[in-house]
């Protein structure tokens, strides 16, 4: 059978969709890029964006056409949105025929299989696990040189705006003895650069009380694989963002300078109402320590405007800190209600048009920001990690795109066809562009 797959959201679900490729791949399905060709759909869906249900909806309205025109044709929908919505699914697009949340995941091929055969039947996989829901893999015989890793799933946090503890549950942390493991048969694919993956790595381990090692122990049991040559991960929460955390930047040789650190508002009331359980100021000190842990590092953040009942003088600190800070990029939203969680009852709302604008003042002082931490890197060296041919060819040149140390785009030209995929460089940064830089190798 073939399916065709779409995915939503953060990195985790980009990297649940990867796994599910494999597994399937393994098991003789096969994947098309041609909707009119596939037998069935698989939606992997997120609720950080706004309206994410109605979107589904809509999409499954396109698909259903699919169905109409061939009766087996079916669809599935995993991730956030399906955990919620549940079962919900089947009764208003009787074309699914599988719902699964994150903890399900594992269970998908074999439900596939099951699917191929009764056809009348409908699968529901939303159990929550209390234990990380150890997934089979079936890799291939090479990887891309970048590979993520889950070391947890879920979060303990409950933050006023977040749908996360009640899509993905609670905390679970995979035992470090498969996260090191999975590491090393990475490695022996080829891949160089791994990055860590969970809501909230810093707190991996405290779920186990006590019989698992926490973070940095993980960082360094990882740091030292023979053949791994850069490591990354994310997310950070800065409450747990623990001192020997920060002293790792200064000190593993393969923890990239690179970190996410999500700031979220820079007003402590909001950071309050918001339950992050840190200040402006407790951020501010993580970014001195990091700073001297490691003097190049690259800080990326996550921000909110308009939650309710920030003020213009609440924006105001979020910009401030922006300007004491300096990050090189960032994400940023419009806060929205999201069903179920603390913020939906909060007053008073923010109107649309306040949050535009704030968030149109707010993206443009990162673009200043985001320029001028790429021209300082023009004339500077370092290593870049090369991903694939760039996007925009010239006539006689091949250009490639990698990132540096910082996770920055980087874009190289060579004279010669050679597949450079998975090569490290040293290269001097001959040009700033708005989002990336241009380099030349350094012989
Ligand atoms: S720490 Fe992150 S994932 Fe957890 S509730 Fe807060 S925002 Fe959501």
């Amino acid at each position: 059978m073939k399916y065709h797959m779409q995915t939503f959201g953060c990195q985790m679900n980009v990297s649940d969709s990867d796994w599910l490729d494999r597994s399937l791949n393994s098991l003789g399905f096969e994947k098309t890029f041609i909707e009119g060709e596939a037998d069935f759909f698989i939606i992997n869906t997120c609720s950080v964006r706004e309206k994410p249900e109605q979107k589904v909806y809509s999409l499954l309205g396109r698909l259903n056409a699919f169905h109409e025109k061939k009766s087996s044709v079916f669809a599935c929908v995993g991730g956030c949105v399906a955990q919620q919505v549940g079962k919900g699914f089947f009764e208003r697009f009787p074309f699914v025929r599988l719902v699964f949340g994150p903890d399900g995941l594992a269970m998908v091929p074999r439900a596939l299989q099951r699917l191929e055969h009764e056809l009348r039947l409908k699968i529901s996989l939303l159990d929550f696990e209390d234990y990380y829901p150890e997934r089979g893999e079936n890799w291939p015989d090479k990887m891309p040189p970048q590979a993520f890793v889950n070391i947890m799933q879920g979060c303990d946090n409950f933050c006023a705006y977040c749908v996360v503890p009640f899509t993905r549950g609670r905390q679970k942390s995979r035992p470090s003895e498969d996260v090191i493991k999975e590491c090393r048969q990475l490695i022996s694919l080829g891949v160089k650069e791994i990055t860590l993956l969970g809501q909230n790595v810093n707190s991996y381990g405290l779920d186990k009380q006590g019989l698992e090692i926490n973070f940095v122990r993980l960082l360094r049991e990882i740091n030292r694989l023979t053949g791994l040559k850069r490591l990354r991960f994310t997310t950070s929460h800065p409450k747990d963002m623990s001192p020997e955390a920060v002293k790792a930047f200064g000190e593993l040789e393969t923890l990239c300078p690179h970190l996410h650190l999500p700031l979220q508002s820079g007003s402590n009331k909001i950071l309050m109402e918001m339950g992050r359980k840190y200040t402006r100021e407790r951020y501010l000190e993580l970014v001195t320590g990091l700073r001297d842990a490691c003097s190049e590092i690259t800080l990326t953040t996550d921000l909110i405007v308009g939650f309710p009942g920030e003020t213009d003088t609440d924006f105001q600190e979020t910009l401030d800190i922006m300007n004491m800070v300096g990050f090189d990029s960032s994400f940023s939203f419009k806060y929205s209600d999201r069903p179920g969680v603390r913020a939906e009852l909060m007053a008073p709302k923010i109107s649309e048009e306040i949050k535009s604008l704030r968030l149109d003042i707010l993206q443009k002082l990162q673009e200043e920001w985001t320029l001028k931490k790429l021209s300082q890197r023009v004339g500077t060296t370092d290593q870049v990690l090369i991903e694939g041919p760039s996007k925009r060819q010239r006539p006689d040149v091949w250009s490639w795109k990698g990132r540096d140390s910082g996770g920055r785009i980087v874009n190289i030209e060579f004279k010669t066809r050679e597949d450079f995929t998975g090569r490290i460089f040293k290269v001097i940064f001959t040009r700033s562009k708005k989002h990336s830089l241009e380099g030349k190798v350094v012989i």
